[in-house]
């Protein structure tokens, strides 16, 4: 009984440290907010047959004044459990439309959406408003939903009401998560983002089950007419297997870390287009 009673104290006090934590870290987004302290870089997404750039996604980061560059696995999930990620997701979403109307037309910029800006009032609305105002078309605009989520009836409404709008589509994280192939059909996707966790097993000796997988995965994202790409591609044979099982657009660590949005003309300029040799 004592000892149960110790536990029940001790149990408390972990709570009370971890509602304290919760409520530091809800201050700090908060104040991170008013002081502009987040900041977004692109990552390339490479045609794998070519090499031709065909998008950027935009990617979350937190400048924060004594923890230095925070990446979003630690703090999104605050962000959405405080309803924070709406402004903040309003102004990663302004921003990176902003900075895909200085690329070249024929490439888009990807933007991750939580599911709680999805059910968010208004949010179509929202999303056509900005590309309205910062003139982009919406064609330019792709948004990513992860798989990890269950996507119910609400939530594909909004993404059909986004697709209408003619707004891409992505399923990101294709394969860590709850969806069947029957819930694929029912959504109105353009593409499937396979996870980096079908990409990394493809340097093992040997590959070939692998392999397997991956080939049929993207088999049936071509069955349902859906675009595939590759995450988390970083060595040349990652790549070359990729290619091999018809992936058409290869992202990762191989054709480019996220850079800056000052940083694109010149990564760009590097990677005007056909990859040599095989124009
Ligand atoms: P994600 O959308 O799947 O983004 C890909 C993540 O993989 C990024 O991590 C990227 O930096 C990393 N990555 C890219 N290539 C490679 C590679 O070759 N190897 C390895 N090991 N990693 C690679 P990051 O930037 O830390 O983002 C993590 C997640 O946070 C994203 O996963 C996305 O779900 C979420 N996120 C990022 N930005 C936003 C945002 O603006 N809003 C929301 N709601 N979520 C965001
Ligand atoms: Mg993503
Ligand atoms: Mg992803
Ligand atoms: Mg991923």
């Amino acid at each position: 009984k004592e000892s149960g009673r110790h536990q029940i104290r001790a149990f408390d006090v972990a709570l009370r440290d971890r509602a304290t934590g919760r409520a530091r870290a809800l201050l700090d987004l908060r104040r991170a907010l008013i002081d502009e302290e987040f900041e977004l870089v692109y990552q390339p997404q490479v045609s794998a047959g070519t090499g031709v750039v065909v998008g950027f996604e935009a990617l979350l980061r937190w400048n924060h004044p004594t923890s230095g560059l925070v990446s979003p696995g630690d703090f999104i999930s605050v962000a959405e459990e405080t309803g924070l990620i709406v402004p903040i997701g309003a102004g990663v979403l302004r921003a990176a439309c902003t900075a895909a109307t200085s690329w070249p037309e024929d490439i888009r910029v990807a933007v991750n959406v939580s599911q709680v800006q999805l059910r968010s009032s208004r949010y179509v609305e929202s999303v056509r408003q900005t590309l309205e105002e910062v003139n982009l078309a919406p064609e330019r605009l792709e948004i990513e939903v992860t798989e990890s989520l269950v996507i119910d009836d609400a939530d594909r409404d909004v993404l059909v009401q986004l697709s209408a709008l003619g707004i891409a589509i992505a399923m990101d994280d294709f394969g860590t998560g709850f969806s069947s192939v029957a819930s694929l059909s029912r959504l109105p996707l353009d593409r499937l983002k396979i996870d980096r966790a079908f990409v990394a097993p493809l340097d093992a000796d040997p590959a070939s089950s692998r392999f397997a997988v991956l080939r049929a995965v993207i088999a049936i994202a071509k069955s349902l007419g859906l675009d595939t790409v590759a995450e988390g591609v970083e060595t040349e044979r990652q790549r070359a297997m990729v290619t091999e099982c018809g992936c058409d657009v290869i992202q990762g660590y191989l054709e480019g870390v996220p850079i800056r949005a000052a940083e694109i003309p010149a990564y760009l300029h590097r990677h005007p287009g056909a990859r040599a040799g095989e124009v």
